[in-house]
Parts: structure tokens; sequence; C-alpha cells
């Protein structure tokens, strides 16, 4: 298990295993976020955080919501807002400790138009 916490610690995002890779995603959000996803599947992350320690912003189609702690801003997850079994979470991989994630490949997704990886 790796968690991943805000700059503050209210909220903390533990999941299973080590990313295989993090997403660069350069969509309108994401690239503003500034944020590296790390993808697992929803069952496998687990979310720590107080009643009203976070709040959310969703978008477009309004099928995903990013949310960030109401203390340090930090944006540490994005989940579905409807989530089905299959579901993907995008889990902020800035807010792990570098060591805990140690090496990982970067990949660049051309989420503002094509949906492809870049490299
Ligand atoms: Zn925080």
């Amino acid at each position: 298990m790796i968690a991943a916490t805000c700059h503050c610690g209210a909220v903390r995002v533990e999941v299973p295993r080590k990313p295989r890779s993090l997403t660069n995603c350069n969509c309108s959000i994401c690239r503003r976020y500034g944020t590296l996803w790390a993808y697992y599947k929803a069952s496998e992350v687990r979310v720590s955080a107080a009643p009203g320690a976070t709040s959310d912003y969703a978008w477009g189609d309004r099928r995903l919501r990013f949310v960030r702690c109401n203390i340090c801003a930090c944006i540490t997850h994005w989940e579905h807002i409807l989530p089905a079994a299959s579901s993907r979470v995008g889990v902020n991989a800035r807010n792990f400790e570098p060591e805990s994630l140690g090496p990982v490949r970067i990949r660049l997704l051309d989420g503002a138009s094509t949906w492809k990886y870049l490299g």
C-alpha cells in the first residue's frame, strides 16, 4: 500500500501498489491543475477525509468530479460522479512522496484533442 496526501494532510488517498506509469494530460483542466494521474479501479482506492474537508469541481458532461482539499487546495483525485463497478479513479501522483513512488514513466496524453498517447 502507498498513500498520497494533500499538503496539509487532511485528505489521504491509499492505493494498493505503485503505479506502473503516470499520465500527463494536456486537456483544459489537467494542464491547469498540473496533475500527474495514476489510474486505479475505484474498488482499490480508499479516500480518507473528514466530512466537509473537500470540495469538487465538475465541468462539461459532468461525468467526473475533481476533488481538492478545502484547507490547502491540493487536487487529490478525480472520480466518477455515478461510479460503476468497473469505474476508474485518477489519483494525483504529485501527492505521493517521491521515495514511495520511485522511478516511474510519465506518458503524455493528448486529452486536448486526439485522446491518444503521444509518448
Ligand atoms: Zn490539505
